[in-house]
């Protein structure tokens, strides 16, 4: 069952199409990320889910109601920004009792839930805090808990850890996922970070412009993406651009745009067929290319190492074909014996067809 339905969503603004005919729909219970860079369309789409914005036409359904035009007062909906707005002047218990209070909830059942809520986020003793003596990862939990405190039918979050460093990011990742399993509650989440989105999600919107690329299951999604600009954006992809010369479906063989290198590819993994002459882009992902002075693999290319970059947990590399410019990088976890290379080493570079 759908907790959201999206119908043939579109927001004009003057000479902008922010949202562009999206059809959508949410699951109940499911943690839903909508992934895109800036200015996709992502706080468009969510605001309108929340009744903050009215959509230029289509209809929203929540719960099977239609929505579209309903205030977000209406709307049973809790929502977290990047920018997390406690009410400063209050403390944490009044924060998280506020959205209650709103519903016109008695003080001693808003006490009780405000306790709940505080040993949901794992800080059960700071009732009588000030808001403003919390650190960072203290608030965004406090903003957690004032925006599930009444039990909303679903919870929008909108970039809610890009204002953290980086180390808490991550932690605070596995605590809204361990929320939601505690919870249940449905969940939108929007980010422009792919990693987040990857680590985080159950399903994933790819949005570009305004539309949606692809929606799937998290894997599903990263092991085939069905365009090139999903394949780019969602895992670290190397693009190649070239014409079919060859095809014996799935199979076909792509003559490089700028060099003259021959790439045997497979196509079924999206899901479509080529034929010869057909200008096309091939994604090859970086764990899925491998280094080293002997290999076998469907596509083996002696390359020249023109970079190193060291990056803790791996090794970027970057080698150059065929005197060409075309550059792969490529992480050394994936080379023979963990070898790290060095620039202007001679090395064989491959990939099979069906990673490609
Ligand atoms: P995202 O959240 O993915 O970065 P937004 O939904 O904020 O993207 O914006 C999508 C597009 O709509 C952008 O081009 C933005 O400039 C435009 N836009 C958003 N809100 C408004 C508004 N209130 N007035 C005019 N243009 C807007
Ligand atoms: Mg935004």
């Amino acid at each position: 069952d759908y907790a959201v339905r999206i119908e043939n969503v579109t927001k004009e603004y003057d000479d902008v199409v922010a949202v562009d005919d999206v059809s959508l729909n949410i699951r109940d219970e499911e943690f839903l990320t909508l992934l895109g860079p800036s200015g996709a369309g992502k706080t468009t789409l969510l605001h309108m889910i929340a009744g903050f914005t009215t959509p230029t036409s289509g209809d929203i359904h929540i719960d099977d109601e239609v929505v579209t035009n309903k205030p977000p007062y209406e709307r049973n909906i809790g929502m977290v920004f990047q920018s997390m707005a406690l009410f400063p002047h209050m403390t944490v218990a009044e924060n998280i009792a506020f959205p209650l209070k709103m519903r016109r909830m008695e003080k001693v059942n808003r006490d009780e839930r405000v306790q709940e809520m505080l040993d949901l986020i794992r800080l059960p003793e700071i009732a009588d805090r000030d808001v403003s003596e919390l650190s960072g990862g203290q608030q965004q939990r406090v903003a957690i808990a004032r925006a599930l405190s009444f039990k909303p039918s679903l919870l929008l979050l909108d970039e809610p850890l890009s204002s953290l460093d980086k180390k808490l990011r991550e932690e605070m990742r596995h605590e809204l996922l361990r929320i939601h399993r505690e919870t249940n509650v449905t969940t939108v989440h929007v980010t422009h970070n792919q990693e987040e989105a990857l680590t985080m999600a159950d399903r994933m919107a790819v949005i570009q412009e305004g539309r949606i690329a692809q929606h799937a299951p998290t894997q599903e999604l990263y092991a085939h993406p069905e365009t090139a600009f999903v394949a780019d954006f969602v895992g670290n992809t190397n693009m190649v651009y070239g014409t079919v010369v060859e095809t014996d479906n799935p199979s076909c063989t792509v003559e490089c745009t700028d060099s003259n290198l021959r790439i045997d590819c497979r196509t079924d993994v999206v899901g479509e067929s080529v034929a010869e002459k057909d200008d096309v882009s091939v994604g090859i992902r970086f764990e899925d290319v491998r280094l080293g002075e002997s290999i076998s693999a469907d596509n083996v290319f002696e390359a020249t190492v023109s970079s190193v970059v060291f990056k803790g947990d791996m090794v970027n590399t970057t080698v150059q074909l065929d005197g060409t410019e075309l550059e792969f990088k490529i992480s050394d976890l994936n080379s023979d014996g963990n070898r790290v290379f060095e620039r202007g080493d001679v090395v064989q570079v491959g990939w099979n067809g069906t990673d490609s």
